[in-house]
């Protein structure tokens, strides 16, 4: 499908769900005939279909048309140290099924599974094949998207990665991207007036990951490793990070980093990662100190690095993702509010700092999404 007016009429119902041929060659500055035409070249692609008719403004009742959201299907794959998640979302981009597995001691086995996991869900879903338009896949780490290569996913012990071979062996189109450009992508395309904005996208898990987007376009550089402010130096203690440096903003301000503040000042160290957050949440919102002194320290790094963020790039939003669930929209408020960050001289405090809803399952949902986005004509 190369015509962009199609695209762009297919967005607009992505988006604003039914609508009649008047309201769309109004939205796309069409002619009816045109915008006519189109439904029926779309209709035949069974994109569109009929949605009954709308409410009379006077005359006959005008015909309403949709997305035909079942008419195509988009896998994801999601790669983080613990686990591959295998979402499948429809043409609207909601999620029809999911599969999660363990990963294999050889990655090539993991691929494998993944594989297995796509298979069962056309079967148990009853989709059709044909109607499988790719897989895409998130990594933490460099990317190189065009070439289909992982270069460096030190998280999940992945190195000089081609996936050529796993994408003839599935038969599906693959598109692969960084974890928190994936993130950030999903987030945009739930939030359309984040079109053509700057903003960057934090997404805090085991590590810290940055998208950028400079007039609606991702930044990643030649080299594919633009943004990594996940491994600037925040501190001067030694503590030595994967990257062979030391004192990198991720070990202070993952999810990780915010695990260990819990256990050393709240001294329930046989607890399991699951169980740590939700505690530290509730004894954060009783007042409980050790609680306090937790979030407050882990808020004083994470806001150091974003700080870094705010004078690189001065963007309109930023936005932080990740797993650290509702505790970050406590977090953010904290270091919104009470940090008194010395950036404020610039006057960077007008910069809104927002917690994605989409929260951890960003990546996992985007993972799904980076196929889809070829049908609406968005940037990838
Ligand atoms: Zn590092």
């Amino acid at each position: 499908m190369d015509n962009s007016n199609h695209k762009k009429l297919l967005n607009l119902l992505r988006v604003r769900g039914e609508m009649t041929k008047l309201e769309l060659s109004e939205a796309l500055g069409l002619s009816h005939t045109t915008v006519s035409t189109y439904i029926e070249q779309l209709t035949a692609e069974g994109l569109v279909e009929s949605a009954g008719f709308g409410e009379s403004a006077g005359g006959r009742r005008p015909l309403m048309v949709r997305l035909a959201e079942n008419a195509r299907f988009f896998f994801g794959a999601y790669f983080a140290p613990d686990r591959v998640v295998i979402p499948a979302v429809n043409l609207a981009g909601r999620e029809i099924a999911r599969r999660t597995i363990a990963p294999a001691p050889v990655f090539e086995e993991t691929l494998e599974k993944v594989r297995r996991a796509v298979l069962d869900i056309i079967k148990s879903e009853k989709l059709d094949p044909s109607r499988v338009m790719g897989l895409g896949m998130s990594f933490p780490g460099v990317v190189d998207s065009a070439r289909k290569f992982v270069e460096y996913a030190p998280n999940i012990g992945l190195r000089s990665f081609s996936f050529a071979e796993f994408e003839s062996a599935l038969g599906v189109e693959l598109f692969l991207e960084n974890e928190a450009i994936t993130a950030a992508l999903a987030y945009r395309f739930n939030n359309p007036a984040m079109a053509g904005k700057n903003f960057v996208y934090v997404s805090v898990a085991e590590g810290i990951g940055t998208g950028i987007f400079i007039d609606g376009n991702i930044y990643k550089s030649v080299s594919n490793k633009a943004g990594e402010f996940g491994h600037i130096k925040v501190a001067d203690n030694g503590l030595p990070c994967k990257c062979g440096r030391t004192d990198c903003w991720e070990l202070y301000a993952s999810k990780t980093a915010l695990l260990r503040y819990c256990r050393e000042l709240m001294g329930n160290s046989r607890e399991s990662d699951e169980a740590l957050l939700p505690g530290l949440h509730e004894a954060f919102k009783k007042g409980e100190a050790p609680a306090l002194e937790a979030v407050r320290r882990y808020a004083r790094y994470l806001f150091r690095g974003i700080e870094t963020i705010l004078l690189s790039f001065s963007p309109d939003e930023v936005i932080i993702g990740g797993d650290l669930g509702e505790l970050m929209g406590d977090i953010v408020s904290y270091g919104v509010n009470d940090l008194q960050l010395s950036s404020r001289f610039f006057g960077y405090e007008s910069v809104p700092i927002r917690v994605s809803a989409l929260k951890e399952t960003g990546a996992i949902l985007g993972s799904a999404l980076l196929p889809l986005y070829r049908v609406y004509d968005q940037e990838t």
